[in-house]
């Protein structure tokens, strides 16, 4: 069935009685106990339109553990300062590897495939502390802007255990050091790439605060952040990039430029229509939400909407 809704709350209601029935909800990521900790069956969903209305269903209210879905945030605030002269420090292709992986970099030379892997996200927010002295704190801005939720925050004990548990992402960003691909101190990039990470909000915090990829590169105040072919940018590189090595299954799937996290978060965008945000903790082997997937599987197809 394909409609064209003039409110999304029905499609909302019906996709969650649907994923409701569903068994098998995947396991939440365990490298920190913050994580493991939550319930693979919570399940919350917003869409937001352009003009900052915002439909949900289930947990769509309860702040989750946004993890990687933030990349999408500080990629943007990055380009909006720099532009093109970000590509010299992160490629653009999927890596086909996991979000975490080590192996491609060193044949690489140090450079990133993408910004939506671990390895790329710590350059553009390497980038972001040296532009503005304070990358967590330009993105929890934006992030209270675009939202409108001044209550959004770091979860600092999430903050604490990333660190603790930080030795992977400290392997990246040596290495890349040594590379010369990365200008701030690795203790300090860690620092400020793991506050990134803990940041704590609700589907509908997220789906509002990606609108400005709906509406074309321009923020909830009517300014502009990205030109709107930079807009269109970061939405390909989401569609290729945005689910790691699950990236050509989730366009097969769900035919919409996207983001995933590791605490069950996905963003996606319909590009002039609405922005969407998914949560559910459970996650299958490649890191993504397995009930949340399968919601943006059921919108595209109840709804019709696709970038194709
Ligand atoms: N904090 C996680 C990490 O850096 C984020 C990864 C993710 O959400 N995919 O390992």
């Amino acid at each position: 069935m394909t409609t064209s809704p003039t409110s999304f709350g029905p499609v909302l209601e019906r996709i969650a009685e649907e994923i409701e029935r569903t068994p098998g909800r995947g396991r939440p990521a365990d490298y920190i106990p913050a994580l493991a900790a939550r319930d693979p069956r919570r399940f919350g969903m917003a869409v937001a339109e352009p003009d900052g209305t915002v439909y949900g269903v289930g947990d769509w209210r309860e702040p989750f553990s946004a993890q990687s879905v933030t990349k999408v945030f500080t990629l943007a605030l990055v380009l909006a300062r720099e532009g093109d002269a970000l590509w010299e420090h992160v490629g653009r292709e999927p890596s086909g590897n996991r979000f975490n992986s080590l192996v491609q970099l060193e044949y690489e030379d140090g450079i990133p495939r993408n910004p939506f892997i671990n390895a790329g996200a710590l350059v553009v927010t390497d980038r972001l502390h040296t532009r503005s002295g304070d990358a967590a704190g330009e993105l929890l801005a934006f992030l209270r802007a675009e939202s409108g939720n001044p209550q959004l925050g770091f979860d600092e004990e999430v903050a604490a255990s990333e660190s603790a548990h930080g030795d992977r992402n400290a392997a990246l960003a040596h290495f890349m050091a040594s590379y010369g691909n990365i200008d701030n101190p690795v203790p300090v990039l860690l620092e400020q790439y793991f506050r990134q990470c803990s940041v704590a909000a609700s589907c509908a915090d997220l789906a509002l605060a990606a609108s400005f990829l709906a509406r074309h590169g321009v923020r909830a105040d009517g300014t502009r952040l990205l030109t709107r072919s930079q807009a269109k940018q970061v939405n390909a590189i989401m569609l290729t990039c945005g689910t790691y090595d699950a990236a050509g299954d989730f366009a097969y799937r769900v035919g919409l430029p996207g983001k995933s996290g590791v605490g069950g978060g996905i963003i996606a965008v319909v590009p002039g229509r609405c922005t969407l945000c998914v949560w559910s903790p459970g996650l299958d082997e490649r890191g993504n939400s397995v009930a949340g997937v399968a919601a943006l599987d059921r919108f595209n197809t109840l709804t019709g909407l696709s970038v194709f």
